[in-house]
């Protein structure tokens, strides 16, 4: 069922335009990646899927809602939670007031212990850490706290800007292994990789953006036997 449905998105910086007529949808239960060089307007694309950037033209669609007039603050209570580049947890406070920040959205507030509860289960090693400060937890476990404090919203759709930035290999992995988990729990993701063999092979559908134009879509597998694709991005 179709969940997320941008169509022919502009977005500017001022007058320079970042991405030009994008569109793309994600469907219930499905994980999209994006691939793209550095500054094909990736971060651009997704932060205004999750309301932080307006378009300049364009129509966004989630779940039957024009969300091309929802306001940015709202975009959290309709579903869409982004995990940012970076992460921006709040490293001085502990590993549980960042996850409680989550549960701030007015229909996730009533059940915040309990959604706790899943978040702990879900990565135990929080749990542990609970009271340290976010900022003390290597990088994997604070990619965890950001993906926990994003479940606390109870979003449909979980968008990802680049999830595998500066951890080391192994913990790209298990960063993976928990998105994929995501899906199995019937969640949407959206994804944006610098990482394409990884998003590729995560992927039930990728697209490609270039120079923030959607240069390609389709199946990861087809994507990834293109001749430009496996040149210019796959190294091979
Ligand atoms: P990266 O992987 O390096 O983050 P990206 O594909 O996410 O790249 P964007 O960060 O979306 O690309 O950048 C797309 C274009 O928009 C680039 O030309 C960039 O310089 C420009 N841009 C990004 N953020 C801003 C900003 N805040 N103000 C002005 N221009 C910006």
């Amino acid at each position: 069922m179709l969940l997320l449905e941008a169509t022919n998105l502009q977005i500017a910086y001022g007058s320079a335009i970042a991405v030009w007529d994008a569109s793309l949808s994600v469907d219930t239960g499905e994980i999209v990646s994006v691939i793209g060089p550095n500054g094909a307007g990736k971060s651009t694309l997704i932060n205004s899927i999750a309301g932080l950037l307006r378009p300049k033209d364009g129509r966004l669609m989630f779940s039957g809602t024009n969300m091309t007039t929802v306001p940015s603050h709202e975009f959290c209570s309709h579903g869409i939670a982004l995990i940012p580049e970076g992460r921006r947890l709040f490293v001085q406070m502990t590993v549980e007031e960042n996850l409680e920040i989550g549960s701030y959205v007015r229909k996730a507030r009533k059940h915040r212990l309990e959604h706790l509860e899943e978040i702990y289960t879900l990565f135990p090693v929080l749990r542990e850490k609970r009271k340290q400060a976010a900022g003390q937890l290597s990088g994997g476990q604070q990619q965890m706290v950001a993906i926990g404090r994003a479940l606390m919203t109870r979003p449909r759709l979980v968008l990802f800007d680049e999830p595998s930035l500066g951890l080391a290999p192994s913990v790209v992995d298990t960063m993976f292994d928990i998105i994929s988990e995501l899906r199995s729990r019937g969640l949407s993701v959206l994804l944006v990789e610098q990482n394409v063999l990884k998003a590729l092979e995560i992927a039930d559908r990728a697209y490609v953006l270039d120079d923030g134009r959607i240069a390609g879509c389709g199946h990861p597998k087809e994507l990834s036997q293109q001749s430009h694709i496996r040149k210019a991005y796959l190294g091979l």
